[in-house]
Parts: C-alpha cells; sequence; structure tokens
C-alpha cells in the first residue's frame, strides 16, 4: 500500500500541493493574532489596550514592541526611536485610540501585521470621523476601579474599554462609580502606552490601580440619566458603523442649520441649551458641557463647509 505524506493525515480545506515535493503553507502573520475584547459590544477594547495586551501576550514591554516592531511599519516617521516614543506616550499617545490620520494608520499598521481586518473598530475613527475632535477623545486614560478589580478577582483579562477613551464618559455604569485619571498613590495621570507594568497597574509608580473607596458622588440620578444616554448613543454609532460602514455625518450640519434658523441664531441656540440647565436641574459640570454646545456646534459646520458649499453649487 502506497501512503503518501502529502496526501494524507491533511486537515479538511487545507491546500496541499504536490509539485516538486513542496507544501504551499497558508501566509503567517507577524505579530500574533489576538481576538480583542468586547468585540460587536459598547465595551469593545481601545487599540492601545490591544497593544499593551499583545505585548504582553510575548511577555515584552509594550513600548519595545511597538519601537521594534511596529514604528518601523508606520506611514508616518515622526516617533520613530525609544526616546520620542517616551514622549509620544505620555502626551498624545491616546490619539490612536481616536479619529484621524494617526488611529487609521496605526490600525492599519496593526491589522496589517497581525492578519486581522477588525482592529480599526478599536478606534473612534469608523463612527466619530467628521464629528469635532474637540470634546471627542480623552487626552489621558482613565479606568473604573471597581472594573479592575472584578476582572482580576474572577481572573479576566484587564483592559481598557475603548468607551473610557471618550471625555464625556465619567461614570463606569456597571459600578455606578466615577471613572478616574490620578493614580491615588502618586497623584500622576496615566501613559496610553506602558513603558515596564502591566494593565491595571499605574504607569508611573506601578501600584494596583482597583482597591480604590467606592464613591457616593455618582449616584445623582440626572447624572447616571445622562450617562446612560451617551452609553445608548455610542452603543448605536458602533452597531450603525458595523451594518452600514461610514456615517453620513456630512448631512448633520444642514439639520443643525435648520434647528439654528427655527430658534433665530446660533446664540439663541445656545440660550436655549444654557436655560436647560434650570429646567433639567443639571449640575455645573453638566450645564458647561450643554452649553459648550454652539461651539461644537461651529466646528461641526466648519468640518463640512466644502461638502456644503460643493452642495450649494
Ligand atoms: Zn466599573
Ligand atoms: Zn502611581
Amino acid at each position: 500500500m502506497n501512503i503518501d505524506p502529502l496526501t494524507t493525515n491533511t486537515l479538511p480545506g487545507r491546500k496541499v500541493h504536490q509539485h516538486r515535493g513542496m507544501i504551499e503553507m497558508p501566509p503567517r502573520s507577524q505579530l500574533y493574532c489576538l481576538a480583542p475584547l468586547g468585540m460587536g459590544t459598547v465595551e469593545i477594547e481601545s487599540l492601545t489596550s490591544y497593544i499593551q495586551r499583545l505585548a504582553w501576550a510575548y511577555r515584552v514591554n509594550p513600548r519595545v514592541l511597538v519601537a521594534e516592531v511596529i514604528l518601523p511599519h508606520l506611514s508616518n516617521t515622526y516617533y520613530s526611536d525609544l526616546t520620542r516614543l517616551g514622549s509620544f506616550s505620555r502626551t498624545r499617545s491616546m490619539s490612536i485610540n481616536g479619529v484621524g490620520e494617526v488611529a487609521q494608520d496605526w490600525a492599519r499598521t496593526l491589522e496589517h501585521l497581525t492578519m486581522r481586518s477588525d482592529l480599526r473598530l478599536l478606534t473612534l475613527h469608523p463612527w466619530a470621523d467628521g464629528l469635532p475632535a474637540w470634546g471627542l477623545l480623552r487626552q489621558k486614560p482613565q479606568w473604573c476601579p471597581v472594573c479592575y478589580d472584578e476582572w482580576r478577582e474572577q481572573k479576566q483579562p484587564v483592559y481598557q474599554p475603548l468607551l473610557w477613551a471618550i471625555q464625556a464618559v465619567t461614570i463606569c455604569l456597571q459600578h455606578a462609580q466615577p471613572v478616574v485619571d490620578l493614580c491615588l498613590v502618586c497623584r500622576q495621570s496615566q501613559s496610553a502606552i506602558a513603558s515596564k507594568r502591566g494593565l491595571g497597574c499605574c504607569t508611573q509608580c506601578g501600584v494596583w490601580l482597583g482597591g480604590q473607596p467606592r464613591s457616593e458622588q455618582s449616584r445623582e440620578e440626572d447624572l447616571i440619566d445622562w450617562q446612560k444616554w451617551i452609553k445608548e448613543i455610542v452603543e448605536e454609532l458602533i452597531l450603525a458603523n458595523m451594518m452600514f460602514g461610514s456615517l453620513p455625518w456630512h448631512l448633520l450640519p444642514a439639520g443643525i442649520n435648520a434647528c439654528v434658523e427655527a430658534v433665530g441664531g446660533t446664540r439663541q441656540l445656545g440660550r436655549i441649551t444654557h436655560g436647560l440647565r434650570n429646567e433639567m436641574h443639571l449640575s455645573k459640570k453638566m450645564a458647561r458641557d450643554r452649553t459648550s454646545l454652539q461651539a461644537w456646534f461651529l466646528q461641526l459646520q466648519r468640518n463640512f463647509s466644502h461638502v456644503t458649499t460643493k452642495q450649494a453649487m
């Protein structure tokens, strides 16, 4: 009986070529094809969190992985060495999770290296591109200490959801706790790409970032309602993008213009939104967010002024 090792014990669907005694291997990714956490949900992981988990899967410092494997493949080279990378990690690395060219460049590069096609979803870009950058993305990471504790106790991976990178998100609804952005021990903010510590530990002094006393301040009903609304909207936008692709934000200024015309100008619209503070008994912080709408609208109009001009022609 002729037993040919190239035609027996072959997995279903696996292509085996016998030409010249060579086996055609399927392409291999340069980096481990780690699955992102929370995919398809509003708890989806952020890209900087993914990069750190990927590095620790290799047991290497995330900044070493970034410097040696990721940076050489990015289109932009302005943080091409470890020294610049250190300052970038402390200052602007949250932009990897945001909208625009930096987020796209990092997501494309990671997708190429891991041979995954879904890593762009770990940034705000797919569903928020076109919205004013102002007020959208946080400049420093924030976290819920109770989530960190819970994941560690349950031996689940500790990670940073993309939701925590959004400036408007100030509460973890799961625990009715404020998300925080300073280490309780060293009082320092965190780098989005750590140099030594695993996720959940302070990037500056190394202590565990969970274990903080619970706060009662976040239990105000109107604040919880506001945060629920934000979370629902983000969830809808993520799902809408997954189902329909790019969202038609360029149509939004026309809708806002109609509102502005109906109330008699942007200043008047600002006054109306300011008036909501008394009507809805909103806190001072929330009132500031609301009055900022006027500036936000103007920035949105500017973003799409070229589109509306073209349409008018
Ligand atoms: Zn939490
Ligand atoms: Zn610290």
